[in-house]
């Protein structure tokens, strides 16, 4: 079986994987950003400041969180005029609440001095402002421009080493690698779709390999239990 794995080019993998979830995620839960463009449009400034919540949170906790502090603030001069106290009780329970608040707050000033209260629409100006890494430009870049852009978070990044797409240890190696691989106009797909199934089926301990469509084609890398 193995073997028969390893037959499939690494290009035939991806367009496998493409279709393949595209199918199996019909009706899943969206990705948060991409349930915000949904709600309320393409603004790169409300996937920015979510992106921003997300990190080391649940979606089930940052999608609640962003919408209540967008009750308040939908643009960098509104969100300045908010107190930091305010910000926190909107965003309170996301992880760090209070250092994301003051990101918050640093972000927005950055927008209006530097930016024209605009966020920019290029990955090098993205990652000068406050907390803002190659993941986050990535995804306000992707969803919130729709500029093509690879956005790797941690199921992005273990899903393609698990498929063996990539042998990588961190995911600026990971973006790096799957660029090479991975046909631009898939870009903004494959993270949505693979975080979809990494918080549905390829969970990072005892993914659900028996159920999984990706099974033909995977060598399970790295996976030492599973059901
Ligand atoms: S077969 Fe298992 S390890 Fe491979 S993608 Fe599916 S769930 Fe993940």
């Amino acid at each position: 079986m193995q073997e028969y794995k390893d037959r499939f080019s690494i290009s035939s993998k991806v367009d496998f994987a493409i279709e393949a979830l595209r199918k199996k995620t019909v009706g899943m839960l969206e990705p948060m950003s991409f349930l915000i463009a949904v709600q309320f449009g393409r603004d790169p400034f409300l996937i920015l400041i979510s992106c921003i919540l997300s990190s080391r949170t649940k979606d089930t906790v940052t999608y609640p969180a962003s919408l209540r502090l967008f009750e308040y603030a939908k643009t960098p001069e509104a969100l300045i005029e908010l107190s930091l106290e305010k910000i926190e009780s909107c965003i309170y329970p996301v992880g760090f609440y209070r250092q994301k608040a003051i990101a918050l707050k640093k972000i927005a000033i950055q927008l209006i001095e530097k930016h024209a209260g605009r966020v920019p629409d290029t990955f090098n100006h993205l990652v000068l402002l406050a907390g803002v890494g190659p993941k986050t430009a990535n995804l306000v870049l992707g969803v919130g421009f729709g500029i093509p852009a690879l956005c790797v978070d941690i199921h992005v990044h273990r899903i393609c080493n698990r498929l063996g797409l990539i042998t990588t240890k961190t995911p600026v190696e990971t973006e790096r690698e799957l660029k090479k691989i991975v046909p631009k106009e898939y870009w903004i797909e494959l993270n949505r779709l693979l975080v979809m199934w990494g918080q549905n089926v390829c969970a990072p301990i005892s993914p659900k390999c028996s159920s999984c469509v990706l099974n033909l084609i995977c060598p399970r890398k790295n996976v030492l239990k599973s059901r």
